[in-house]
């Protein structure tokens, strides 16, 4: 199958099955990269749940969506600091679809760029949001993930297994996602599950969030958020184990621990 079509000017192909009618849950898809993720299965004739907080800008994606090509185009409101609405949506999701396919985990909270204030509380936050919420989602979606064969895609960050400066609270908890949903991938594999799951590591992509935090402050070039919806979609449509976008967050996955001293003066110089 081709997936080239999913994004105007973006060419990227697979040889996954059609994603046509699939059932997908997208989180965080009111804005960013989980809005333009929504924007991508839409294209590929998929039935699509999205959810955020905000009810207007929610609307306004799934409208857009169903112009698109999706077959269904829903949404749900979902506060994900909360305990009860990871698995409100979930079985919203499944209610409506009949099922799940993909259970796309993309959200974050809100965080600032600067370093470590000492607030506690709002790591504990954080924490909720990014991480805690992630499993709740998972744990109420996998019954009907075994079912359908499905596929969990998690978005995740290089900051996730590559720490830089002034991120401390979101970098801890990239870090708790990977943590815990590569030791998930291996429990899976175990019992021969025939659920896949796809760690999808991205590096600085330029949502309006993202660069209002870094704009100016790092050398890091951002890459388009379309692509990177893109390539998340292929990755997880491939059941793949890991993916990383762009490329170059391989490549520091691969070598960062060759030479410790070398790679913190990099770092150090990349942000200020
Ligand atoms: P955005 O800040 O643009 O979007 C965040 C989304 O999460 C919004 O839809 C927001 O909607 C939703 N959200 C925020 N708080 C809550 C909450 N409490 N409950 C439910 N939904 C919530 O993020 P990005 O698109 O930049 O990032 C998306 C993913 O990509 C994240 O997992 C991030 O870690 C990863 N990533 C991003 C990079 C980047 O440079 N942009 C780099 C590496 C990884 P609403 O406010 O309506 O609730």
């Amino acid at each position: 199958m081709v997936l080239c079509s999913a994004l105007t000017g973006t060419r990227a192909t697979c040889s996954a099955g059609s994603l046509r009618g699939a059932r997908v849950l997208v989180t965080g898809a009111s804005t960013g990269i989980g809005e333009q993720l929504a924007y991508c299965y839409a294209r590929l004739g998929a039935q699509v749940v999205i959810t955020a907080r905000r009810e207007n800008v929610l609307q306004q994606v799934a409208r857009r969506c169903a112009q698109l090509g999706a077959q269904k185009a829903l949404y749900v409101t979902g506060d994900m600091a909360t305990t009860s609405d990871p698995s409100r949506v979930v079985k919203f999701a499944v209610d409506e679809l009949g099922g799940l396919d993909y259970l796309v985990l993309n959200h974050i909270g809100r965080y600032s760029f600067s370093p470590w204030s000492g607030d506690v509380h709002h790591v504990r936050g954080l924490m909720e949001v990014n991480f805690l919420s992630y499993v709740q989602l998972a744990s109420a979606a996998l019954p009907s993930l075994e079912k359908s064969k499905g596929s969990i895609v998690v978005v995740s960050s290089l900051l996730g297994e590559f720490p830089t400066p002034f991120t401390a609270p979101y970098t801890a908890t990239k870090f708790a996602v990977n943590g815990f949903f590569c030791t998930l991938q291996h429990e899976l594999a175990m019992r021969s599950s025939d659920v896949s799951l796809t760690i999808s590591i991205l590096g600085l992509v330029d949502t309006e969030s993202a660069m209002e935090k870094v704009s100016g402050r790092t050398r890091v070039v951002p890459y388009p958020a379309g692509e990177a919806a893109l390539h998340v979609v292929r990755a997880g449509s491939l059941r793949q184990k890991e993916s990383f976008y762009p490329w170059y967050t391989h490549l520091v996955c691969l070598v960062r621990d060759w030479c410790p001293f070398f790679r913190d003066v990099i770092i150090r110089n990349s942000y200020y």
